[in-house]
């Protein structure tokens, strides 16, 4: 039953017509259920009505023609119930609707079950019999089991459907729905970058070119066989002769008369290379995965692999192509923020990204560079976005493609709005951060993921509350050395030379891979992460605490800080190594020291014990650094007393203490609105962070996205943070907000915030306030 309920899958989701693929699947699943009929609606939003779009057994000629409303039949109910309905004799049910010109009457039994994408009916799904009698458990599973395969697949149809339309410049703008990753607005032409090639990411389309589309596919197959003869060669010493035996299989494959063969007739009908491929390497998959036998099921990888390896080197071809105009939305199957770094300065003005969520790090890095971001918008096949003109709304996470004037216009007054707020904050930046009743709080930087943050210097910032050092890790092929850290990180101290600068150590692991340390895990976020990864690789962690202290010789303006700590003992060994490095670039520099005024002098103002002394003394001026932790893993919240003993500072990251208070991968669309810092739980969580940090003296602050967010901030400074850090485009606006507000005025919203029960709740009382206070500018900066 699973081999044809996977094939049914699969052969929906490969046909390039929505039409065809919804007649197939109803053929597909009347003859696998042995009934006399099936049936597929689908939901239509606007006219509140579900339209029979194919049957196998109802009248062909209402097809397309006949809607039920959405309170109507038995249609309609499955539809409202949300559940499957299994009626033995439906004719006689009292919701039952007579529709002649479907031709039912002979039809007495009826099962149907709603198809549901992400909360929401897209059809139903029925099957009916002439006998009067109950569908077996066994049925209905099957099709409550289909549907909910079926869902994510005609979400991705429906979504082809609506761009397809979109080609059509005569049609209505529609508009496609994401997370809101990062706050602005961008109006571009969209490019789709594809660094990775994906087989099902292919659209199917045709081309006028076959030549061109011949040759790519010529020059792509060579140059794949050239790939597999070396790898086979290079192979040939390491592993058997029956592993190698894969190569010729491979080789054979890609011989012009087979497989290569198929997917040059397909280009000869006037399909493009990447299509054509597609079309030849789905079939074959599908032809395999339907083989019980699981040898052969196991080859369609096989197949599969040889497919991808093909699609890079066609794509490779296109995007030597690609020309990126002046100004572009970027658009990518897996937007990373090693992409956005790479692009910021050369045109890039938003992101639009099928995965990741609004915690991402590169939704974090767009947000710093107040680049408009919207993540998760799965469902969308990559290149038939391409070279669209879009409009991207990165407040509600709205995508709009080939918008009209009037949408146009409408948005390029917001975006006049949104620069006018940007040129009233940064006017007084640089006044200081007091509330109306003089408290102070100190708004600091983070800084690292992107280079050229300098300028915010200019912007108010009081020195670097997060410096991420993975981001340099990550742009390269092997580790920095100690030399090369000790140059970058004496630039980052030297930007603020006299305020503090909190270097965090490498907290690589989740979303941040290094490309030269794979780290493969089922759960990455629960993995092999930040401190866990340091301290059980000490010199990857003593190289860099090493080059963190001999940068900071000059100003000693260095804080180290420790990312992802869950227990005390992960502190004591930390700190046990920082002390080792401390106390070996101590006696590196007396040992330089004495051999520089040895050399200086050639022994005869010093004699060796002098400038032993003289060294000493330096060396002695070495300033040991503060070490802090991060307090982003909620076992920390229960042993504050203990680590407050041994650290000299905390910095609570709210994006991971949320993500792990509430369960929610920070990283995945799916779950993005159950993500969410304002939660109650994450709020009084935070609340006893800072109560139990000023009971132990031991200074507290937030460098998550929550500091960055108008309300987020009151809420801080009301619990009593000394320091907030946030990106430099926000900087501005929150000392804004900080200085239009009284301490008293901010405790008495936390108090109210606190006995609230609902994530809901908060939000529509926290926007209220800021509304109240005059600030309501500021509710769509919010992250
Ligand atoms: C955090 O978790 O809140 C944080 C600041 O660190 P990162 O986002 O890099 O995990
Ligand atoms: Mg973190």
């Amino acid at each position: 039953m699973l081999t044809t309920l996977r094939r049914i899958v699969l052969e929906f989701s490969q046909e390039a017509e929505l039409q065809n693929a919804l007649e197939r699947m109803v053929y597909r699943v009347k003859k696998a259920m042995q009934t006399d009929c099936c049936s597929i609606y689908l939901a239509d939003y606007h006219h509140q009505h579900f339209v029979l779009m194919a049957s196998d057994g109802l009248a062909k000629s209402s097809q397309g023609q006949v809607s039920i409303g959405f309170s109507e039949g038995l249609v309609g109910l499955v539809g409202q119930r949300e559940e499957p309905l299994n009626i033995a004799d439906a004719q006689q049910h009292q919701d039952f609707v007579h529709a002649p010109e479907v031709e039912e009457d002979e039809f007495n039994a009826f099962l149907g079950t709603p198809i549901i994408h992400q909360r929401k009916v897209l059809g139903i799904l029925s099957i009916q019999q002439t006998e009067s009698r109950q569908f077996t458990e066994n049925d209905e599973a099957f099709l409550v089991t289909l549907s909910a395969q079926l869902a994510s697949a005609l979400a991705n149809a429906e979504i082809k459907r609506l761009l397809n339309l979109h080609q059509d410049k005569t049609h209505s703008v529609k508009q496609l729905q994401g997370i809101a990753g990062a706050p602005g607005i961008a109006l571009s032409e969209i490019i789709v970058c594809q660094p990775q090639a994906d087989l099902a990411a292919v659209a199917l389309k045709k081309s006028t070119n076959t030549e061109q589309q011949q040759l790519r596919f010529e020059q792509a197959l060579e140059k794949t066989q050239q790939e597999f003869t070396q790898l086979s060669d290079k192979l040939s010493e390491s592993i058997d002769d029956d592993s190698l035996a894969i190569f010729d299989v491979y080789k054979q494959l890609l011989e012009q008369a087979s497989l290569g063969k198929e997917v040059s007739a397909n280009i000869a009908k006037g399909w493009r290379a990447d299509s054509a491929l597609k079309l030849v390497i789905e079939h074959y998959i599908s032809q395999f995965e339907a083989i019980e036998d699981s040898y052969f099921r196991e080859r369609a990888t096989d197949i599969r692999d040889l497919g991808t390896r093909l699609l890079v080197n066609i794509q490779q071809q296109a995007t030597e192509e690609l020309r990126f105009p002046t100004q572009f939305i970027l658009l990518a199957q897996d937007v990373t923020a090693s992409m956005v770094a790479q692009y910021q300065h050369n045109g890039l003005l938003g992101i639009i990204s099928l995965s990741g969520s609004n915690n991402s790090h590169a939704a974090i890095l767009a947000r710093s560079l107040g680049l408009p971001a919207i993540m998760g918008v799965n469902a969308i096949v990559l290149s038939q976005l391409h070279q669209q003109r879009a409009i991207i709304d990165g407040y509600t996470g709205e995508l709009f493609i080939n918008p009209d004037e009037t949408l146009v216009s409408e948005y390029q007054y917001l975006l006049s709005q949104e620069n006018a707020l940007t040129d009233k904050v940064v006017a007084v930046a640089n006044l200081p951060c007091v509330t109306q009743d003089g408290h102070k709080v100190e708004v600091l930087l983070n800084a690292g993921l992107s280079a050229g943050f300098e300028h915010s210097a200019k912007l108010g910032a009081l020195g670097i509350g997060l410096y991420r050092t993975e981001i340099p890790f990550m742009n390269r092929h092997c580790f920095p050395s100690e030399q090369e850290q000790t140059q970058l990180y004496q630039q980052v101290l030297a930007v603020f030379p006299d305020y503090s600068v909190t270097m965090r150590t490498l907290d690589v692991g989740g979303d941040k891979s290094l490309p030269y340390f794979p780290i493969n895990e089922e759960n990455p976020f629960l993995g092999w992460r930040g401190i866990r990864i340091t301290l059980d690789h000490p010199e990857i962690f003593l190289v860099q605490v090493r080059a963190m202290m001999r940068a900071n010789q000059e100003l000693g303006n260095l804080e180290i800080m420790l990312p992802m700590i869950s227990s005390v003992e992960e502190v004591d060994e930390a700190i046990r190594l920082i002390n080792q490095a401390f106390f070996e670039v101590q006696a590196e520099l007396t040992k330089d020291t004495v051999t520089q005024l040895m050399a200086i002098d050639q022994g005869n103002k010093y004699n060796f014990e002098q400038a032993q002394v003289k060294a000493q003394a330096r060396s002695e001026k070495l300033i040991k650094p503060k070490v802090g932790i991060m307090l982003e893993v909620p076992s920390v919240i229960f042993q504050i007393t203990a680590l407050a003993q041994r650290v000299d500072f905390f910095s609570v990251g709210s994006n991971d203490l949320t993500q792990y208070l509430l369960a929610v991968d920070r990283n995945n669309s799916q779950v993005a609105s159950l993500y969410d810092a304002f939660h109650p739980a994450v709020l009084s969580a935070l609340f006893s962070i800072a109560q139990q940090s000023l009971a132990q003296n031991t200074p507290i602050s937030l460098c998550g996205e929550l500091a960055s967010h108008p309300a987020g901030a009151i809420l801080l400074l009301a619990m009593g943070f000394d320091k907030i850090s946030m990106n430099g485009h926000n900087v501005p606006r929150i000392k804004w907000v900080i200085r239009h507000i009284s301490l008293s005025q901010a405790q008495h919203i936390l108090s109210h915030t606190l006995t609230l029960s609902t994530t809901k709740a908060v939000h529509s009382y926290l926007n209220k306030q800021l509304e109240n206070l005059g600030l309501g500018g500021f509710i769509r900066a919010g992250s």
